[in-house]
């Protein structure tokens, strides 16, 4: 019998879901290099088009999306996706993704609910989908366990997605990382809305052993059976959190036919994003 997963052909491979952060020991170089990281391991592992997620937070390590912006302005396989800060930003910030949204600079916008303490069905957050609805572009909301311990993981619940889902018929959401480990509440979400996706980044960080592949494998193949065809699901690393070659390797694994393996690693990108 011939395994699925080895018959799978790379077509094309859009990854939703990068940064140009640099974390604790990990791409600590100027952000020139960061970028020529990116696209040497994007080069390695024949990855098409990529999306960078600019952050909540702008210091030495997080640049701003006008410094991504800037610095990508003439790469045509990179998208950008403004991180917003509900905390920090100002009026001129909104403006500003007004302003690049009219432009068709950025293809989406990140909010970071549990790493700023806010449910995602907080009033403040509803200007931010409302421009999204406008500009027929998906929010992005990471969902899960937080990178930093200084997140509060019931804002980033995946239960609370279902909340705007349900109020905002008209606004596309990602629920990023899958809501991690809550896969199961994840799959719900995706089964009922319509208007909802998520995307399979930074599962898998550090050592991937085939334990851990395994059960990641298996816990997306439930969500699959119960949430039916996967035209929801989008390939995404978290790269450089994630090692883009591990992580290719660790999606190609999942039990779905050629058809849905396109759905996942371009087809709904490419349609989510108009790219
Ligand atoms: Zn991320």
């Amino acid at each position: 019998m011939i395994k699925l997963s080895i018959t799978y052909s790379k077509n094309m491979i859009i990854d939703t879901h990068v940064h140009l952060n640099s974390y604790e020991n990990i791409l600590k170089m100027s952000l020139k290099e960061r970028l020529k990281a990116l696209f040497d391991t994007m080069t390695k592992n024949s990855i098409d088009h990529s999306f960078i997620l600019s952050s909540y937070k702008v210091n030495h390590d997080r640049p701003s999306t006008a410094q991504i912006l800037e610095i990508t302005k003439k790469c045509d396989n990179i998208g950008v996706i403004a991180g917003l800060s509900i905390d920090n930003h100002t009026d001129n910030d909104y403006q500003n993704c007004r302003k690049w949204l009219k432009d068709s600079m950025i293809k989406g916008i990140k909010i970071y609910c549990g790493y700023e303490h806010y449910y995602p069905f907080d009033k403040k957050y509803q200007r931010v989908y409302d421009l999204c609805v406008e500009f027929g572009i998906p929010v992005l909301i990471h969902t899960g366990d937080t990178f930093s311990k200084k997140g509060k993981v019931r804002y980033s619940h995946p239960i609370n997605i279902d909340e705007i889902a349900v109020d905002n018929p008209d606004l596309k959401i990602v629920m990023c990382h899958l809501g991690n480990p809550w896969i199961i509440d994840c799959q719900e979400i995706l089964y009922k809305n319509r208007n909802v996706y998520a995307d399979i980044s930074g599962l898998l960080v550090g050592d991937v052993n085939f334990r851990s592949e395994k059960c990641l494998i298996d816990k997306i193949m439930e969500l699959i059976r119960y949430a039916g065809e996967p035209d929801y699901l989008l390939y995404g690393s978290d790269w450089p959190i994630c090692n883009m070659e591990s992580y290719i390797s660790f999606v190609q694994k999942l039990k779905v036919s050629q058809s849905q393996m396109d759905l996942i690693m371009y087809k709904n990108a490419k349609k989510l994003f108009s790219v």
